[in-house]
């Protein structure tokens, strides 16, 4: 009798949790079990910060599911509190502590996904471990921070780092009544941004009452008076705060990899195929763990979201149950609201590209309305469009708008993932009624001002034999 294959996830929430989900759907008979150090699976993290400014009020929501409904929907069975210390490649088993009661067990797999995450950034400075100073990461952290501001009567936070977290809980404090300084190494907000797109970012945390300290490393921690925390910077600066959060980035958990003697990227993540596997032809590793080829540059990156971590998980299943999927890289399609204003980028950015020493691009810059200017409530998007100068492939695009922000750039990012040139961009059909858009949304507009640049001949036409510009456009228009 055929015996059944034996799967084991290590991690449960983003991509453990979905490599798991399609493993089942995969094969009916396999043995499935996902082990998380945690309390929770599958909890949604990208809530958090909204947890703690009270827009979510139930702690409940944030689980998605839970170990009863893995058992009862997918038969799949979930171990929480129970941590993998090991991996014994050679006999293919691994080594669990459960966290509850000490006790240590093996346990034997044919296929071993590792989707552990990542462990925020808590930087060995002086005064880190003071009380007060949080990073949020799960929900007991989440749950840490609001217990500290209700016990404190914390008035005054101080967010280290400007990137999205940050900037989502400087947002959520200043909602629950705190006063918020951020204080940020880089000079500017938004890091994954190029600078002139995130200045109006800054300006308008600003009009929001959140104090922005730009290019201002921090030194360490000293306590203050009245049990305050005292953030010094590199610059001698000080920052008083009651609370302090730490949104710095984050590390791939590769702890587990590297003692088990996988391959680790020069990025610091597991370093794995297009079909998530490891140098070793049983382990597989998805989501911010690993390292994986940005599509733009062709060069390592880790970057931390959701949605590939869920695709990730569901190509490691397929490629464990012997399916063709491959991932196609990453390309950072990403979207973070701060006081109803939108930014979302995805692809490359200039500074990026800069970075990869490529130089063949040029950017565009445009700020249409989000609707047709007639149609009462139009708020003007703007827009940054990246593209290939020698034959008009869109490598990156940056928005930022009170409406119709996000919608831009997931056409943009689809077309990037397809291929896609400005001269598509121009021919996109889109949908249009005068309260969503226009008859050239500004998607189309994008497409047309990439496609006619400045430094194009004026007398060329379309399809002209001598300039692969002309040439690539004739062809655009023709298909
Ligand atoms: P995780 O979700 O981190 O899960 C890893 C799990 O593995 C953890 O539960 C951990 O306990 C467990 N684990 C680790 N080591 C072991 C071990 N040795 N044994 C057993 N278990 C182990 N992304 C977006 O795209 N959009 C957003 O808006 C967004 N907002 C975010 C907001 C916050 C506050 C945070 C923290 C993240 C946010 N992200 C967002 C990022 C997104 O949540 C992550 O990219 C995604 O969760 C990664 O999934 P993962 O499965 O790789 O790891």
């Amino acid at each position: 009798m055929k015996t059944s294959k034996r799967i084991i996830i290590v991690g449960g929430v983003a991509g453990g949790a979905s490599c798991a989900a399609r493993c089942r759907r995969l094969d009916e008979n396999a043995t499935i079990i996902v082990i998380d150090r945690g309390p929770y699976v599958s909890f949604a993290n990208c809530g958090l910060p909204y947890y703690v400014g009270d827009v979510i009020k139930d702690e409940r929501k944030l689980l998605v599911a839970n170990a009863a409904l893995f058992r009862e929907r997918f038969n799949i069975e979930v171990r929480t509190q129970n941590e993998v210390t090991a991996i014994d490649r050679t006999s293919r088993e691994i080594e669990v502590k459960e966290l509850e009661t000490g006790r240590v067990y093996r346990e034997p797999y044919d296929a071993l996904v590792l989707a552990p995450g990542a462990a925020a950034a808590r930087p060995p400075l002086p005064g880190i471990d003071l009380p007060g100073i949080f990073v949020l990461r799960t929900i007991p952290d989440s749950r840490s921070i609001r217990e500290w501001i209700a016990e404190k009567n914390a008035k005054r936070a101080i967010i280290i780092g400007a990137g999205f977290i940050g900037l989502e809980m400087a947002e959520n404090l200043v909602r629950r009544g705190l006063g918020v300084t951020i204080v940020e190494m880089l000079d500017q907000v938004m890091p994954p941004l190029d600078p002139e797109m995130a200045a109006p970012v800054r300006q308008h945390l600003e009009k929001n009452g959140v104090r922005v300290a730009l290019a201002n490393g921090v030194a360490g921690f000293e306590s203050g008076p009245d049990g305050a925390i005292v953030v010094k910077t590199q610059s001698s600066a000080k920052h008083a705060g009651d609370i302090v959060i730490l949104a710095i980035g984050v590390r791939p958990e590769t702890g587990l990899a590297k003692t088990a003697g996988l391959h680790i990227g020069e990025r610091g993540g597991i370093r794995v195929d297009n079909q998530m596997r490891t140098n070793d032809p049983h382990i597989w590793a998805v989501g911010d763990a690993i390292e994986i080829h940005d599509t733009i540059t062709g060069q390592p990156t880790v970057i931390p979201l959701a949605g590939p971590a869920n695709r990730q998980g569901r190509v490691a299943a397929d490629a464990i149950n012997g399916r063709p999927a491959k991932f196609r890289g990453i390309q950072g399609t990403a979207v973070c609201g701060v006081f109803g204003l939108t930014v979302a980028s995805t692809g490359a950015s200039e500074k990026g590209l800069r970075r990869a020493a490529i130089t063949d691009f040029e950017e565009i810059y445009l700020h249409p309305g989000h609707h047709v200017s007639y149609f009462p409530g139009a708020k003007p998007i703007n827009i940054k469009l990246i593209f290939r100068k020698s034959d008009g492939r869109v490598l990156g695009a940056q928005a930022i708008g009170e409406a119709g922000v996000e919608r831009r750039i997931d056409i943009i990012a689809t077309a990037i993932q397809f291929g896609g040139t400005v001269f598509d961009l121009e021919e996109c059909e889109l949908c249009y009624a005068p309260q969503f858009g226009g008859a050239k949304d500004p998607v189309n507009y994008a497409g047309m001002i990439g496609a006619s640049p400045a430094g194009r001949p004026p007398a060329c036409r379309l399809g002209c034999a001598r300039h692969r510009w002309c040439r690539d456009r004739g062809r655009a228009r023709r298909r």
